[in-house]
């Protein structure tokens, strides 16, 4: 190790920077975000230095650097553009024995600067000895990806449990199982979402129960609709955590790689006309799991609370007392209109959009037509491929005229999009010859027009016309 890390104490502590530019501001951004008392010493400041000399918020030497400023400094950054200046810097520290950096110079410097990711009172610093900083960087933003907001609240709050948790559990091994289903389980998530009420509620019970097993809780997430790149970091945290998943059809297999690798997969089905599961069924199997203290991911295509039944499931979850969270996704009608390149509103075209679902009823389909057949309007059709020529002679019949443009986007988002174009009176054939099938959404309106133009992830099979990009 050529360096060795340490978390420095600085309240109040004196501490020089050396330079009254913008990277000398970042450097006592830094320093006073770790209430430092800091004193710059420059014939110059930026503005916003300036205000801070103003509102006494760091103290300013008018002036040139020497040495004899050092005296009594903790720690020295020198931040100025002029190499000697640095060199100068770094040698009165060498001799006074205080540590200087000299920033993007670390053979001069006797400590470097890491990157780091705050989540206060959780700070991870990363180095690579100074040879590389961007690769630091490019680290920190990956965990800065994984690593939740509310992170930092979640190690204050644990800090405050500390002694009591170390009172109850005796045992070494029972206290770090506590501490890890507390750390992951429901109460962390309440200290996130900045609810400490219920999270202190839930910790004294938990302390005061002579049982320690888990509690269990039901996340019901949304996988988007299909492209593991449009997961969102909660989504894909929580399928890291999972013991269960529940998933069904619409869920594509590149998004299960991405469930933690020891939890349970359970298929619980649903083609349109043969639920390998029912509703009902699926509703009990979210509580008995819970209820066991599992950690249960039902995973939904798209967003779970567009046509994805996510209101039905969790109505059974509050009935039993389950805790669960719900998480959107990206709707498979967004996914689709970006992927085509089909925007869904447009000022020259459509100023509303309307999702609907094209499945049958009672063997009808039963839509508001005159809300659906507004002009300047899009209708996105869900579940409805297997219906389209009803859908289309209807939209006809209730005055919509024939020749509207109009899309069907197949597995939108993956790498099997297809998407057709056509228009109302043609699209139930063009579905047909082209072999479409189920996931595909129907996009009708003159915004399908823009598709020509504005397609830029898969190629556009357009009818009667064709396109080439
Ligand atoms: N909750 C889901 C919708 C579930 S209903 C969502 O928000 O997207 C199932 C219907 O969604 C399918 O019949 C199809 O119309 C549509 N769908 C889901 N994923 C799709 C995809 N990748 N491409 C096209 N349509 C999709």
């Amino acid at each position: 190790m050529d360096y060795f890390p340490i978390f420095m104490k600085l309240r109040g502590e004196p501490c020089l920077v050396v330079g009254g530019g913008e990277v000398a501001l970042r450097k006592v951004r830094l320093l006073r975000s770790a209430e430092a008392a800091v004193t710059v010493v420059a014939p110059e400041l930026v503005a916003e230095l300036r205000a801070m000399a103003g509102a006494g918020e760091i103290r300013h030497v008018d002036g040139r650097f020497s040495g004899e400023q050092l005296a009594g400094m903790r720690l020295v950054v020198a931040a100025t553009d002029d190499r000697r200046v640095n060199l100068a810097v770094a040698e009165a520290g060498r001799v006074q024995g205080i540590p200087v950096n000299v920033v993007d110079d670390p053979d001069i410097s006797s400590y470097i600067t890491p990157a780091i990711v705050d989540r206060s009172p959780l700070v991870i610093a990363l180095s690579t000895g100074g040879g590389v900083p961007v690769l630091a960087r490019l680290l920190r933003a990956r965990l800065e990806s994984l690593i939740p907001a509310g992170f930092g609240r979640l190690a204050g709050f644990a800090a405050r449990f500390r002694d009591r948790v170390k009172a109850r559990f005796g045992d070494v091994e029972a206290r770090r199982i506590f501490w890890e289903s507390v750390l992951e389980g429901p109460v962390a998530d309440a200290v996130m979402l900045g609810n400490d009420e219920a999270a202190c509620a839930e910790m004294e019970k938990r302390l005061a129960s002579a049982d320690d097993k888990p509690t269990g809780a039901v996340y019901l997430v949304g996988a988007g609709p299909g492209n593991p790149d449009l997961l969102t970091f909660r989504a894909l945290r929580l399928m890291q955590q999972a013991d269960v998943v529940l998933y069904d059809k619409l869920v594509a297999p590149e998004l299960l790689e991405l469930v933690r690798r020891d939890a349970e997969r359970i298929y619980v089905g649903k083609a349109r006309a043969n639920h390998a599961l029912p509703q009902e069924d699926i509703n009990q199997l979210m509580v008995r799991l819970a209820q066991e203290g599992r950690r249960v991911v039902r995973l939904k295509g798209g967003d779970p609370f567009t046509f994805g039944r996510g209101g039905e499931e969790i109505e059974t979850l509050a009935a039993h007392g389950i805790p669960f969270e719900v998480v959107p996704g990206i709707t498979s009608a967004s996914g689709a209109a970006a992927y085509a390149g089909i925007p869904l509103t447009h000022r020259d075209y459509a100023q509303s959009v309307v999702f609907v679902t094209g499945h049958r009823k009672d063997d009808s389909i039963d839509l508001d037509w005159p809300a659906l057949t507004r002009p300047e309007q899009t209708v996105v059709v869900y579940m409805g491929v297997s219906t389209a020529r009803e859908l289309c002679d209807a939209f006809i019949a209730h005055g919509k005229p024939a020749e509207t443009p109009a899309a069907v986007v197949e597995w939108a988002t993956t790498a099997r999009q297809r998407t057709v174009t056509g228009t109302l009176a043609s699209l139930p054939e063009v579905i047909a010859r082209h072999g479409v099938q189920s996931p595909a959404l129907i996009i009708i309106g003159e915004v399908v027009k823009l598709a020509e133009t504005l397609s830029w992830y898969r190629r556009i099979e357009s009818e009667p016309v064709t396109i080439r990009n």
